[in-house]
C-alpha cells in the first residue's frame, strides 16, 4: 500500500475542536440572513436561502473526527482513503493540515514510504471497501473511522439481501466511493450478487429484460462495470431486493423502486413478490431535507439559483437538477466560479465538467436563490451571497449590520 500526500502539518490551538472548526467554516453573514428569516433585500436585490442547506450530521461528525486526529496523534503522519467529503474547501483545509490522501492502489509508491503500525488512516464518511479496510487492518496503522451511520445501514440492508439470497439493485454511482463501499460489503458475502443502476434509464433495461423484451447481452454489455464478478441476468434477476446511495434523487429511488416490481410482478406474479421482491428506501433523512428545501426555494419564484458545493459530490449535483426544474440554475464549487456579471463557471448537472456560462447575472429587480450540499461549509455559501450582492452593487454587510 502506498501514499500520494503531503506530510506537513500546522499544530492546531488547543481550543475546543468544535470551535475550531467553527472559526474555519462558519459565516456571519449566513447566521444574519437565517436571523431575518432566510431572506434579505436591498436595493431590488432579495436574496433567499434554502432552509435546509449545508453540513449535515454525517459530515460534522467525519470533519470533527479528523481534527480530533490530528490534534491526538500531533507528531504521525495521517492519510484518508479518499476525500473525507466532497468539498474543495474542506479538502483544502485538511491537506494544510498534513491529513494527505493515500491511493490503495498497490504498485504506485508516489515516491512515499508504505502506511505502517506509526500512522493514522481515515476512512472518510462515504466509508471505504471491505477488501481496503482488511489490508489496512493487516498494516497495524491505527484507523478512525468516519463512516456516517446512514451509509452503513444501507451496508447492513444490502447485506441482509444477499445472505437471503436476493441480488442488491443498488440506485447509485457505481464509482461512487459509497458505492463502491456498499457493493464490497454485498461481494465480502459468499455468493452475494449486486447490480448497479445509475438512473430511470439503467433501471428501464433490467426491466426491460426482467420482463422479457430484451436480452440478456443489453445487460451485459451496459452494466460492465456495474455488476458483481460473474453475474449472470437469467439466474441474478430472478429475486431482487432494492437500495440505494443515500444521495441519490429521492423521488428517482422510488419511481426505479415501483418500475422494477411492475416488471417482476409482469414476469412471476403479485402472488410471488413475497419472495421474489424487497424494497427499502436508503435515501438519508439529511439528503431527503435537503431536496425537499430546494424544491420550497424554487416554489417561491426564483429569477435564478446558485448551489455551492464540490462539482464531483452527488448530492449537490442532486440539488442542481432539482433546482433546474424551477429556475435557471448554477451549480459552482466555490465562490471564485463567480467571475463577473458576465461570466460564472459552472456544471450543468447533466455534465462531468464544469463550463463557463455568460451573460448570466441580470440587473436588479431580481431574486435568487442560494443553497449548499450536504459537504458545503457555510462559509463558502455565504462568500458566494456576497459575490453576488456585490455584483449588484450590494454591500451586504453593511446591510446586515455585521463586520468585514
Ligand atoms: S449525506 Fe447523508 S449519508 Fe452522506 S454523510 Fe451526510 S448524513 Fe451521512
Amino acid at each position: 500500500m502506498n501514499l500520494l500526500a503531503g506530510r506537513h502539518y500546522q499544530c492546531m490551538a488547543l481550543s475546543p475542536i468544535s470551535d475550531s472548526i467553527a472559526e474555519d467554516f462558519r459565516c456571519p453573514v449566513i447566521e444574519a440572513i437565517r436571523l431575518r428569516g432566510f431572506h434579505v433585500a436591498a436595493d431590488g436585490l432579495e436574496i433567499h436561502l434554502a432552509r435546509e442547506f449545508g453540513f449535515c450530521y454525517g459530515v460534522d461528525r467525519a470533519i470533527h473526527r479528523a481534527y480530533r486526529a490530528r490534534r491526538v496523534h500531533p507528531g504521525k503522519r495521517i492519510f484518508l482513503t479518499a476525500e473525507i467529503i466532497h468539498n474543495p474547501s474542506v479538502n483544502r483545509k485538511l491537506h494544510d493540515m498534513g491529513i494527505g490522501i493515500m491511493t490503495l492502489a498497490s504498485g504506485n509508491s508516489g515516491g512515499q514510504s508504505a502506511i505502517g503500525p506509526d500512522d493514522v488512516v481515515i476512512l472518510p464518511a462515504f466509508g471505504a471497501a471491505a477488501s481496503d479496510v482488511q489490508n489496512l487492518r493487516a498494516t497495524g496503522c491505527a484507523i478512525v473511522d468516519t463512516t456516517c451511520g446512514s451509509v452503513m445501514r444501507v451496508w447492513k440492508r444490502v447485506e441482509r439481501y444477499a445472505r437471503e439470497g436476493f441480488t442488491a439493485v443498488i440506485h447509485g454511482v457505481y464509482s461512487h466511493e459509497e458505492t463502491v463501499a456498499t457493493t464490497s460489503c454485498v461481494a465480502a458475502i459468499a455468493g452475494g450478487k449486486y447490480i448497479v443502476v445509475r438512473d430511470k434509464a439503467e433501471a428501464r433495461l433490467v426491466c426491460d429484460y426482467i420482463a422479457g423484451r430484451a436480452g440478456a447481452g443489453t445487460i451485459r454489455d451496459r452494466f460492465k462495470r456495474a455488476v458483481s464478478a460473474g453475474f449472470d441476468a437469467g439466474r441474478d434477476l430472478e429475486r431482487i431486493g432494492l437500495a440505494n446511495q443515500t444521495t441519490m434523487l429521492s423521488n428517482e429511488s422510488v419511481e426505479i423502486a415501483g418500475m422494477l416490481r411492475r416488471a417482476m410482478v409482469f414476469r412471476h406474479g403479485e402472488a410471488a413478490m413475497a419472495e421474489r421482491f424487497r424494497s427499502f428506501e436508503t435515501i438519508c433523512a439529511a439528503t431527503q431535507d435537503r431536496q425537499d428545501a430546494v424544491r420550497a426555494l424554487g416554489g417561491l419564484g426564483m429569477d435564478l439559483i446558485i448551489i455551492v458545493g464540490g462539482f464531483n459530490s452527488s448530492n449537490t449535483t442532486h440539488l442542481v437538477e432539482i433546482a433546474s426544474q424551477f429556475a435557471p440554475s448554477y451549480h459552482i464549487g466555490d465562490p471564485s466560479d463567480i467571475i463577473s456579471r458576465g461570466e460564472i463557471r459552472q456544471k450543468h448537472w447533466r455534465r462531468r465538467q464544469p463550463g463557463i456560462v455568460r451573460a448570466w447575472l441580470p440587473a436588479p429587480p431580481l431574486r435568487v436563490g442560494v443553497s449548499g450540499g450536504a459537504s458545503t461549509p457555510n462559509r463558502a455559501v455565504g462568500q458566494a451571497i456576497e459575490r453576488v450582492a456585490a455584483l449588484c452593487g450590494v454591500n451586504l454587510r453593511e446591510r446586515l449590520g455585521i463586520g468585514p
